[in-house]
C-alpha cells in the first residue's frame, strides 16, 4: 500500500479552515423585568482562541497576494496580546520568524503563550512609551533591518476587510437562518477592525442598522480623543484613536465599566458555561444598553473576542465588588441557543442575499 504523504508546509488555505465560521450564540436573559436575547459570535473558538486570528490570516493573505511579504521574512508587530498570539501561531505555521513588541503590563499568560509559539517578545515599559512606544519600536526595527514584514494592524485596511468579508456576512446568514435581521451591532474598540468591518458589511445590507463602538468608562479615549485614566478590559482602548477607526461612520460611543465587565464575564462562565474574557462581558453589557434604547425585541449583535484562559492571573478570576451604576448584577442569564457555523456553500452564495435599500 502506498505511504500517505504529509504536506511539509501548512498553507494559508488550510489554516483558514480553523479560523472563522464560528457559532452565533443567542444569550437569553432577563434584564429590567423583560426577557431578551442578545446574539454574540463565539470568537473564542478560533485557532488560537481569539477573534484576532481572522485579522492575522487576512493580513497575511493580502500581503502574499500583493508581494509585501516573502517566505522567511520576519513578522514584526506591536500588540497588547491576542494579535501577537495570532501572528506567532500563524507565522510559525507558515515558517516565518515572529517578533512582538508589547506593553509589559499585559497578563503573563499572553506573554507565555506568544513565547510558546517560538516568537520573541520585547516588553515595553510605560517609561519607554507603553503602547505607542511598542509601535514606534516595531517601525524602527523595520527601518533598520531588511526582510521584515509589518502587519500594522492599527492602520491596515485588510484588518477591516477581514471582518467585512467574514464576520459580518456570517452574522447576517446565521440570523437569516432563523428568519431574523440585525437591528444593531456593538463592539469594544482595540484597533477598530471588528466594529468597522462588521459595521460596513451590515450597513451594505441595510443602512438603517446601528453600529456602536464601545470603550471603558474608566478610560474614555474615543470620547475625549486622548489617553485618560486606566482600565482592566485588556484588548480594547489602547491609548489612542486608531487610524482605521472612522467615528463619523458610526453611531454613538457606548461606555462600560471594567468591574461591570468582569462581573458579566464571570456570570457567563458560572451560569452558562461560556468561559470568555473581560471584553466579552463588556460587549454583552454594551449590547444590552443598545437594546434598552431600541426596545427589548431589537436584534442586537456583538462578539465574544476571546476565552478566559488568558486571564487566570487577573481580576477576572477574583471576587469583584458590585458598584453603584453597574448593570451586570441586574442581568439574569436564562439559557443559550446556538446558531450553526455557516457552510462553504452559503458563503459563496452571499451575493444573492437580498439587500434592504
Ligand atoms: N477584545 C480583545 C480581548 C482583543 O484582544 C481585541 C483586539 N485587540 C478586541 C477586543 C478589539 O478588537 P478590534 O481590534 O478588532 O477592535
Amino acid at each position: 500500500m502506498a505511504a500517505t504523504t504529509v504536506a511539509a508546509n501548512t498553507t494559508l488555505s488550510e489554516l483558514s479552515r480553523m479560523v472563522g465560521n464560528t457559532p452565533l450564540l443567542g444569550i437569553e436573559c432577563r434584564f429590567r423585568g423583560k426577557r431578551r436575547v442578545i446574539y454574540a459570535k463565539s470568537e473564542q473558538l478560533n485557532l488560537t482562541g481569539s477573534i484576532k486570528d481572522r485579522m492575522a490570516l487576512h493580513i497575511l493573505r493580502s500581503a502574499y497576494e500583493t508581494g509585501q511579504i516573502s517566505p522567511g521574512d520576519t513578522i514584526v508587530e506591536a500588540t497588547s496580546g491576542n494579535t501577537g498570539i495570532s501572528f506567532a501561531a500563524l507565522g510559525r505555521a507558515l515558517r516565518h520568524p515572529v517578533r512582538i513588541f508589547m506593553p509589559d503590563w499585559m497578563s503573563h499568560e499572553r506573554k507565555d503563550l506568544i513565547r510558546s509559539y517560538g516568537a520573541e517578545i520585547t516588553p515595553v515599559t510605560k517609561e519607554q512609551g507603553g503602547f505607542l512606544g511598542s509601535i514606534r519600536m516595531a517601525e524602527e526595527m523595520s527601518a533598520r533591518k531588511s526582510h521584515v514584514f509589518l502587519p500594522r494592524q492599527f492602520t491596515n485596511e485588510a484588518n477591516v476587510k477581514a471582518h467585512e468579508t467574514t464576520t459580518g456576512p456570517e452574522i447576517w446568514m446565521q440570523l437569516e437562518s432563523v428568519g431574523r435581521r440585525p437591528s444593531a451591532f456593538a463592539a469594544g474598540v482595540g484597533t477598530g477592525g471588528t466594529v468597522m468591518g462588521v459595521g460596513r458589511f451590515l450597513r451594505s445590507m441595510d443602512k438603517g442598522i446601528k453600529v456602536h463602538p464601545v470603550e471603558p468608562a474608566e478610560s474614555p479615549t474615543l470620547t475625549t480623543g486622548i489617553k485618560v485614566g486606566k482600565h482592566r478590559i485588556q484588548g480594547i482602548s489602547d491609548e489612542f484613536i486608531p487610524e482605521i477607526l472612522n467615528l463619523s461612520e458610526l453611531d454613538e460611543v457606548i461606555q462600560v465599566s471594567d468591574g461591570d465587565s468582569i462581573l458579566m464575564a464571570q456570570k457567563l462562565a458560572s451560569t452558562l458555561g461560556i468561559g470568555v474574557g473581560i471584553s466579552s462581558g463588556c460587549n454583552l453589557l454594551s449590547a444590552l444598553t443598545v437594546q434598552e434604547n431600541l426596545g427589548p425585541d431589537a436584534v442586537v449583535v456583538t462578539v465574544f473576542p476571546d476565552d478566559n484562559k488568558k486571564y487566570l492571573s487577573t481580576d477576572l478570576l477574583h471576587s469583584e465588588p458590585a458598584r453603584e451604576g453597574y448593570i451586570a448584577p441586574e442581568v439574569e442569564l436564562l439559557g443559550l441557543s446556538i446558531l450553526q457555523r455557516t457552510c462553504a456553500f452559503c458563503s459563496t452564495s452571499l451575493t444573492s442575499l437580498h439587500r434592504i435599500s
